[in-house]
């Protein structure tokens, strides 16, 4: 079956479409500047060159559609008709308490996800229009929502719980969620079949590190802790959001600067992480290790906070599971990072974690980068988030 992945945000748009019996990609791309002027699909179909279409997107719906019209074109199309694409698979940020698996979408869900949009106001709103262009513009054809928080409703309530009062959680659901659930749980499934054990035996540490970054606990398979909270600013820092500070410096600063609640918030989520700590150079730590290497000290800085927030929360994972079996580097600097693994793993030698530098400097495989004797396996297992929404899909639809 041919499933449509649809990742949809405010002004953007991410599809595949994925043949679900070899699970290849027939065609992918991304609609860029909906709503816009200048707004652009650029498309590629498996093996082919990418092409790049200025077409005015005022909506998603349009986007939806160009996006049909292209996978379906006589010219460049994979696909004959859209009676070939057999569900559709979109990416819901926020499912509340309500969703701890996937689901198929009807109109019930839809209100469910929409009562979730004060949790998530970026993005549920933005998936829900997705959602609505495509119902219209296919209709009777099976859709999922696949949440992102949903892999993380397994934590136990000390691990999801604030210190805030009771009737904060109570009264409007303020609690630890989770963001990358899909990764994480990709993630960990792999790690496992990847190391030849069964993940019921194991304790896994999945570190999704991107430009967003978060880490779990995986304890036998179920999500136990994660590093992001009510929203995805908390824990890491990361390319340009904060992570965990002090809720004082935030009044701190709102203060000394003269700011507001939304421009506090602002400054946490897109002028702080590494890009802050930069002094502004760069989110992306290509840039940021080429600055250190040259003798940039604010960027080295950077990194080394980065790195240090990550060896803490695996400290405070592999205390949450009383252990650790594997420790898995996913997303875009994860992936192809050695040096920054490297970094975070050095201080944890203590427990009998040794890198092997050849199987380090691998990329774009997935590889064992700890050493033969190493007690702990360190892997870098690449993520694929679109796969997996297909393959809940296919489970929903079958
Ligand atoms: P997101 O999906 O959250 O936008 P990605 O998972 O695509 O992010 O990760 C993007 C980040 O990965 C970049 O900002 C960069 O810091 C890092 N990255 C990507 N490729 C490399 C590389 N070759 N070396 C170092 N860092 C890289």
């Amino acid at each position: 079956m041919n499933i449509l992945v649809i990742n949809c945000g405010s002004s953007s748009l991410k599809f595949q479409l994925i043949d679900s019996d070899s699970e290849s990609v027939l065609a992918k791309g991304l609609c860029e500047r909906i709503g816009i002027d200048g707004s652009r699909l650029v498309y590629q179909p498996a093996g082919k060159d990418k092409l790049t279409f200025e077409i005015p997107m005022p909506t998603h719906k349009q986007a939806i559609s160009a996006v049909l019209d292209a996978l379906t074109d006589k010219g460049h199309g994979v696909i004959e008709s859209l009676s070939e694409v057999g569900a559709v698979g979109h990416r819901v940020v926020h499912g509340g308490e309500k969703y701890a698996s996937s689901v198929l979408l009807n109109d019930d869900v839809i209100a469910a996800i929409e009562e979730c949009n004060d949790l998530a106001p970026l993005h549920n709103p933005a998936n829900l229009i997705g959602i609505r262009a495509c119902m219209e513009l296919m209709p009777g054809t099976p859709m999922t929502a696949v949440f992102d928080t949903a892999f993380h409703q397994t934590m136990p309530k000390e691990a999801y719980l604030y210190g805030l009062p009771y009737r904060m959680y109570e009264d409007y659901k303020v609690r630890k969620y989770g963001f990358h659930g899909t990764s994480h749980s990709f993630v960990s499934k792999r790690t496992a079949e990847f190391l030849g054990k069964n993940i019921e035996d194991m304790k896994i540490i999945v570190c999704h590190l991107g430009n967003g970054a978060s880490i779990s606990a995986v304890l036998h398979g179920k999500s136990v802790d994660t590093s992001m909270g009510l929203t995805p600013l908390e824990g890491l820092v990361m390319g340009t959001r904060c992570g965990d500070v002090d809720p004082s410096a935030l009044e701190f600063i709102a203060k000394k600067e003269d700011l507001n609640f939304a421009q506090v918030m602002n400054l946490c989520n897109k002028e702080s992480g590494v890009y802050g700590l930069s002094g502004g150079l760069s989110s992306d730590f290509r840039d940021l290790e080429s600055a250190a290497n040259e003798g940039n000290a604010a960027a080295k800085t950077a990194i080394d906070v980065f790195c240090y927030r990550v060896l803490k929360y695996i400290g405070s994972y592999i205390a949450a599971m009383n252990g650790v079996d594997a420790i898995a580097f996913t997303a875009g600097l994860g992936e192809n990072d050695g040096a920054v693994r490297k970094q975070i793993c050095a201080n944890l030698a203590y427990m009998g974690i040794a890198i092997d530098d050849a199987q380090n400097a691998k990329r774009g495989e997935e590889v064992l980068i700890s050493t033969p004797d190493s007690k702990v396996a360190v892997v870098v297992i690449p993520t694929n988030e679109e796969l997996a929404i297909a393959r809940e899909t296919l489970k929903l639809v079958k």
